[in-house]
């Protein structure tokens, strides 16, 4: 069974929209992993389909409905459903490389996308949603989130990369960031490939690419070494 991913959203033309190109793309063609993605109003209420309303307790914007957003999920994901709610929102926790890791080698992920001010706070709780957030700012919806964790998980799905890049020596592996790269001209502007990546002793190549990557996460992200 592959990967399989639902979205939740007011706007079902954002999907696949990114990850229907290039990696991502080329492996949901070849049916590593699959995307199902609903629009909430198809359960808005009235005419209108009305999906939000004013919040309680009053203040500026609206709030979806936590009647229309559970009919929504129920139908995508019913009880005993393996795959975890998520629900993007600011106010998760930040998504880590480790998180995305077991996320990739589960049987997918339900995503819920949220807009205006948010969702009604019984939703999160009645239907168990997990708030998974991809930064400390504040986006005008999830959906650009949900694509952000997708492309994340998609990327480790086994046979989505070639077998070489297993992903393992990459930034946030080990808490590091990773080490520069290079590639031809051997000089450009006056700039040189550093001589220890031309003197193919790999056991020297492999101690620079380590210094590098601690001196580069000293510099710019010694939280991750704490
Ligand atoms: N009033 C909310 C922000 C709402 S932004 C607050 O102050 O917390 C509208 C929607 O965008 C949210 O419901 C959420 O689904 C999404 N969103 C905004 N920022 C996000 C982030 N950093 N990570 C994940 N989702 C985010």
């Amino acid at each position: 069974m592959s990967w399989s991913a639902s979205v939740l959203t007011l706007f079902p033309e954002m999907f696949p929209g990114p990850l229907g190109l290039s990696l991502a793309g080329d492996a949901l063609a070849r049916g590593l992993w699959s995307l199902d993605v609903r629009d909430i109003r198809a359960h808005g209420l009235g005419r209108h389909r009305a999906v939000d309303d004013t919040p309680a307790g009053g203040g500026a914007g609206m709030v979806i409905r936590a009647d229309v957003l559970a009919a929504a999920v129920d139908e995508v994901s019913p009880q005993g459903d393996p795959r975890p709610r998520l629900l993007m929102s600011p106010r998760g926790r930040p998504l880590t490389q480790a998180r995305v890791r077991q996320l990739a080698a589960g049987p997918g992920a339900v995503l819920v996308c949220g807009r205006f001010e948010g969702v009604d706070e019984r939703v999160i709780e009645g239907r168990g949603l997990e708030e998974v957030s991809i930064g400390d700012y504040v986006l005008s919806g999830g959906e650009p989130a949900a694509l952000v964790l997708m492309d994340a998980c998609v990327r480790l799905i086994p046979g989505v990369m070639g077998k070489d890049a297993s992903g393992a020596e990459e930034s946030f592996e080990n808490n590091l960031l990773e080490y520069p790269h290079y590639t031809r001209p051997r000089e450009w502007e006056g700039r040189a490939i550093p001589d220890v990546l031309l003197s193919g002793d790999h056991g020297r190549i492999a101690r620079w690419r380590r210094e590098q990557a601690e001196r580069l996460t000293r510099e710019r992200r010694p939280d991750l070494l704490d």
